[in-house]
């Protein structure tokens, strides 16, 4: 059974003088531990369709299931819940709270989504290469150093599923190479599947396949030969 199986999804936006096809039948069947990037022009769907994946938008048609169970549509609690036990997020803009150090804030979100546990918080924090710093605050780190925190942060719920929209869009190429290095160790750890946004054709070595979107469409879909 594949983690993910997403068949004719389509996600219209019907407005008074046109209806935008943001995604137009979009057939995708993801494993287990699979790390994809989706590459595509702006405007082509990639956001959509990740935000149809976590259930945080609903689909106009198709189907989508996780774990061989239909993921909920148009019920906000069902959604919720299904993202709190699936699904990690990693932004563009770290987010970070500022008055927190580093380890607090894994902390928070360890205390927020069922039980603090510094043990853990600093293994994950050890994970992105961070120990050095856990006592920092994110205005005494660098701006890969807060990324990084994201995704120790994002790790702290144990997700099954880890999506990130242009997570790199605000770090330079080498800062870039740095992260994703530490991302792709974090999955293959974690056992976590990734499915991440970019535009940056260069970060395709760090996935185990590419898909490319185009107006709404699957245009390509290959593994990667590492
Ligand atoms: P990408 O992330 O690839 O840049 P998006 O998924 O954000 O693309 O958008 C896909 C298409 O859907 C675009 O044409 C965009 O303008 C349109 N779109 C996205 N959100 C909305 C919305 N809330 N209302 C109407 N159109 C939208
Ligand atoms: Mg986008």
């Amino acid at each position: 059974m594949a983690l993910i199986e997403i068949s004719g999804m389509k996600r219209h936006y019907v407005m008074t003088s046109e209806t935008v096809k943001a995604l137009d039948g979009i057939d995708l069947h993801i494993q287990k531990g699979e790390r994809i990037i989706l590459l595509g022009p702006s405007g082509s769907g990639k956001t959509t369709l990740l935000n149809c994946v976590a259930a945080l938008d609903n689909p106009t048609e198709g189907n989508y299931s996780f774990e061989g169970a239909a993921v909920p549509r148009g019920h906000a609690e069902k959604m919720t819940t299904f993202r709190r036990e699936n699904i990690g997020y990693v932004f563009q803009f770290f987010n970070l709270l500022q008055d927190l150090t580093v380890l607090e804030n894994i902390l928070l979100i360890q205390e927020l989504s069922g039980a603090r546990d510094t043990k853990r918080a600093v293994e994950l924090l050890s994970l992105v290469g961070l120990e050095a710093e856990i006592d920092r605050f994110p205005a005494e780190i660098s701006g890969g150093q807060q990324q990084r925190v994201a995704i120790a942060r994002s790790l702290a719920k144990s997700p099954k599923l880890l999506l990130g929209d242009e997570l790199t869009g605000n770090l330079d190429s080498a800062t870039s190479s740095k992260v994703m290095e530490v991302l792709v160790k974090a999955c293959e750890t974690e056992g976590i599947t990734l499915i991440m946004v970019t535009h940056d054709e260069s970060l395709a070595k760090y996935a185990t396949r590419v898909v490319r979107l185009d107006s709404g469409k699957i245009i390509s879909d290959e593994k990667v030969s590492n």
